[in-house]
């Protein structure tokens, strides 16, 4: 099994700089069989734009700034390449946290959670929901224990502040789900103290609604040569 799932990760690589711009089924992407079946389950068949530019994109290694409207399909275009990374890089329980996603409210977060539940099905990784409101002893205890972190941002500094099982050493990906927003309410400092105790060796997904100057500023402090995905002419 060990072998056959090498062989799956390295044909899977050799694909990414070739994927075509214009996919029109999830099967056309080079995705492993795990998340594939985790779509197929969920009766997800098509990508809309911002997945099928989002998704090639990140897979290729580039961090990626995304600006689509409410509705587009944003949670698939990052999960779909955050799973894939975990999966490539062969990732673990006892290898802590690989992937940290931020999103300005609670029920945003359980959201993703659940869409992550869904087409992670077949990934063995565990996850946790950090959005307050709920017994900080308990989101303690499992800290050291969580692959991929769904989180708000006032929330999650205060781990990264007061608990001594909180480690972000390892984090492959972080992803930033509507920027605009966090930053509208109030997070800018929560979500740069956040990136500053991030290691920089890690790929970005920032997606955005709009972009501000305060976007900007953000996109500046955790973006490395980002490449930009519009699909707001579309529609
Ligand atoms: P956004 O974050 O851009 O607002 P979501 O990721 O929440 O968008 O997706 C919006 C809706 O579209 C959800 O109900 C989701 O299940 C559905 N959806 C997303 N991607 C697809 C797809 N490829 N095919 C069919 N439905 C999709
Ligand atoms: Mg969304």
């Amino acid at each position: 099994k060990n072998n056959s799932e090498l062989e799956e990760i390295k044909a899977l690589e050799e694909q990414y700089e070739s994927i075509s711009a214009d996919v029109s089924s999830f099967d056309e992407l080079p995705l492993s069989e795990r998340t594939r079946q985790g779509l197929r389950d969920h009766e997800f068949t098509t990508p809309t734009d911002i997945q099928r530019e989002a998704v090639r994109l990140a897979l290729q290694g580039h961090d990626v700034l995304g600006a689509a409207k409410t509705g587009s399909g944003k949670t698939l275009a990052f999960l779909i390449p955050m799973l894939e990374l975990l999966y490539r890089r062969r990732w673990t329980r006892v290898d802590g946290l690989g992937a940290l996603i931020i999103t300005p409210t609670r029920e945003l977060a359980y959201q993703i959670f659940a869409v992550l539940g869904n087409i992670g099905q077949q990934h063995d990784f565990s996850a946790g929901l950090i959005i307050g409101g709920k017994d900080l002893k308990f989101e303690r205890k499992r800290m050291d224990q969580v692959n991929i972190i769904v989180c708000t941002p006032g929330r999650l500094l205060q781990h990264m502040d007061e608990n001594p099982l909180f480690s972000a050493d390892s984090l492959q990906m972080l992803i930033l789900d509507e920027a605009d927003r966090c930053l509208d309410m109030g997070f800018a400092k929560a979500m740069n103290a956040i990136i500053g105790n991030l290691p920089t060796e890690r790929q970005t997904l920032l997606f955005s609604a709009t972009q501000t100057k305060s976007v900007r500023d953000l996109c500046r402090l955790s973006l490395k040569e980002p490449v930009y995905v519009s699909v707001h002419e579309k529609a």
